[in-house]
Order: structure tokens, then sequence, then C-alpha cells
């Protein structure tokens, strides 16, 4: 199928991918390569051990660590990290660990214009964008800047490994969404589009192989191969209803972040579908399903993905609000958002049941 357009434009981002098993270990090379010699190891507090694993591969240009990221990057520990890199004058940031690793790297990355290697640990994609999420007062905001695009990202399919399977699971369809949604985005270009397909079709032939052998280096390899791809189209292009439902969910009804996004994917293809039914054809025939919806939904099924948001903790009672606040300040979506059809959308996805097609 030919991904031609007649007319498009294209961003991509001058970003150094080195991937492979164990290259981690090329952490002091690409450290020097940058021209930096003091280096601020950033991670999680769970993550804490892999932050002294990595001090180490630097050698004599590790300065510090800092263990405190956290989901939805807050501002007050973005704040004491930046005060932290500061204050020890590294000249290099280097994130270790997933989406919210990712994004404190980031936010000191926009208060100091510091380079950033990026090593991650999920299939979340953060590293591939210049997008930057971060939260105060309970409320979660988006900044965009080209400060906060990381400049090298280190991929090694070892590191993933240790990945609990049904966050590997979850993780890797919130990657998956971003090549989904990608696939209608209205910048699309035949590149983003090249890169969502083979995304998608990494994941679709390897998760399976590492749900079965977590360990399997080579498939690990081709999903976070797909994460790379995946993460680069949420990177080149806009999102749409899917991400702003699980961005409702998750920032007002603190929905944790992966589950969320493998819950309501398959519904939110379904309710675009009957806009852009042609755009979708590649999920059906990656997936075998002539509807995308319901294609995402068995893969999700068959991979043993949470289905149902009531799971997650949502209360019924909430799904009325969060239909309203869907409604407002509403992302670019390929069809109008409809408040009752929205409404059905979170019923289903709340019991579990397949997409409304
Ligand atoms: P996460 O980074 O919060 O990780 C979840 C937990 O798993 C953490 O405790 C972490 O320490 C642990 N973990 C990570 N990798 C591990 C591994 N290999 N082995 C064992 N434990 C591991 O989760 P996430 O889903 O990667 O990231 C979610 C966050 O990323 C959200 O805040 C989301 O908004 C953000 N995000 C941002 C973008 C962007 O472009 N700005 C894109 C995707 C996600």
């Amino acid at each position: 199928m030919s991904q031609f357009k007649d007319s498009f434009i294209a961003n991509t981002a001058a970003v150094r991918v080195r991937f492979g098993a164990g290259v981690r270990r090329m952490l002091g090379e690409e450290i020097e390569s940058l021209g930096a010699t003091r280096a601020l190891i950033v991670t999680t507090a769970p993550q804490a051990a892999m932050a002294e694993e990595f001090a180490a591969l630097c050698g004599s240009a590790a300065v510090g660590t800092f263990t405190e990221a956290s989901m939805h990057t807050p501002v007050d520990i973005s704040e004491r990290a930046t005060a932290y890199a500061k204050k020890i004058g590294c000249d290099v940031l280097v994130a270790v660990g997933g989406g919210s690793t990712t994004g404190l790297a980031k936010a000191i990355a926009l208060r100091t214009d510091l380079p950033q290697i990026v090593i991650p640990t999920t299939y979340a994609g953060s590293e591939a964008t210049a997008i930057l999420g971060q939260t105060k007062n309970d409320l979660k905001t988006t900044v965009s800047s080209p400060k906060v695009q990381p400049e090298v990202i280190l991929y090694d399919a070892e590191l993933i490994t240790t990945l609990p399977i049904s966050m590997t699971i979850t993780s890797a369809l919130n990657a998956m969404a971003h090549a989904a949604e990608g696939l209608y985005a209205r910048d699309s270009s035949p590149i983003s589009t090249l890169l969502a397909i083979e995304g998608l079709r990494a994941f679709r032939d390897a998760l399976p192989k590492v749900k079965v052998t977590p360990n399997d280096i080579e498939a690990r390899g081709e999903t976070l191969y797909g994460a790379w791809l995946c993460g680069t189209v949420l990177g080149q292009v806009g999102m749409a209803l899917h991400h702003k439902l699980c961005h409702t969910l998750g920032g007002s009804f603190n929905l944790p972040h992966a589950e969320t996004h493998a819950i309501i994917l398959p519904h939110a293809i379904a309710y675009n579908r009957q806009a852009v039914p042609e755009l979708l054809v590649p999920i059906s025939e990656l997936f075998g399903d002539s509807n995308p919806g319901m294609a995402l939904y068995r893969f999700a099924a068959q991979m043993g993905a949470p289905l149902a948001l009531r799971d997650l903790g949502l209360e019924e009672v909430m799904l009325d609000k969060a239909a309203d606040l869907a409604m407002a300040n509403p992302y670019w979506n390929p069809r109008p958002l409809e408040r009752k059809a929205i409404r059905d959308l979170l019923q289903a996805a709340f019991v579990g049941d397949a997409p409304d097609l």
C-alpha cells in the first residue's frame, strides 16, 4: 500500500540513536562525543541501584545521581533536581528509566538547556519527543521545546528484560497508541505513517514472544525498536481523542498511565474509524480483523492486558465527569466529539466490553 501524499510537511528531530544489547556500556564514549565531562544520572527511587551501575559506566565523568523521578513530573521535584544539577556543575544529563525518568531529565533541560542522553527501560517513547508533561497543584500541562528533545538515545534490550510482564504489555500498548493515532494525524507525512506501520508490526510480531519468554533478547530488541518508531511518530505529529481521554483519566482521576492507554486504545480507534476508515486499514491488515478497534481489542486480550477501567479503581459515577472533561478543550480529532458517543465509549471501556462497532 502506497503512503504517497501529494502535499505534506515532515518535521524530523536531529537525534543520535544507538541500538543494541549491551550498548549502555558505550555511555562513556557518548558523553565524550558530546564534549561533556560531568554527568548527572537521573532515575526513580525503585531504580536507584541502576544509577550506581551507570555512574560506574561513566567513570570519572559521573558527578552526581538524583533518584527522585516521579510519575507526571511534579514541578517541585524538577526544581530541586535543577538546583542540584547547577550546584554540582554538571554538563550532561543521563536519564535511565521509563517516561517518568525521561520527564525529569527533560524538565531539568528545559531550565538549563543541558544536553540529555536517555537510556529507556520501558516502551513509553518520551525519549523521542520534544514534549514535556509536568504537574503543579494537581494540574498537568504540556510544553514543547527543542530544549527538551534528548540529543542521544541508547536502546539496550538487556535493560528492558527486568520490566515486569504486566508493565511490558501495557507499556507496549502505550507505545502502539502513538502509532495508531499517528495514522490519522492531520499533520502526518509519508515518513510518520511508515514509522507507525513498522512500529505496530514490530510489537505485533515480538510482543507475543516476549510474553512467553521475557528475557528473549532478540524479541525484547524488536519491541524496543517498535518503541523507538512509535515514540518518533509521537514526536512528529499531533495526537487526538485517544491521548486526550488518557490525559483526562490520568490527570483528573489519577489512573495509571500505561494501563489507561492499554484499555482506551481499541475504543478510541473504533470511534474514529467512522471518520477515517481508509487510514486505519494498516491496523486491520496487521492484526487480521476488518475492524481496527476490534483487532486491537483482540490483541490486547490475547496479551493479557487489562481491559476494564473499573479494574484500575475508577468508579462508575465518575464517567459523566470524565466525558465532560474530554469534551472540554478537545484536541483536534478526525471525528467530531459527540458527548453521548464519548460517554458510551467510556462505559464500554469501564466494563471491559469490546468496542462498539
Ligand atoms: P514510569 O517511568 O513511571 O515507570 C513505572 C515504574 O516502573 C517506575 O517505578 C520505574 O522505576 C519502573 N521501571 C521502569 N523500567 C523498569 C524496568 N526495566 N525494570 C523494572 N522496573 C522498571 O512509567 P512509563 O509508563 O514509562 O512513563 C510514564 C510517564 O511518562 C508519564 O508521566 C507520562 O506522561 C510520560 N510520558 C511522556 C511522554 C512525552 O513524550 N512527554 C511520552 C510517553 C510517556
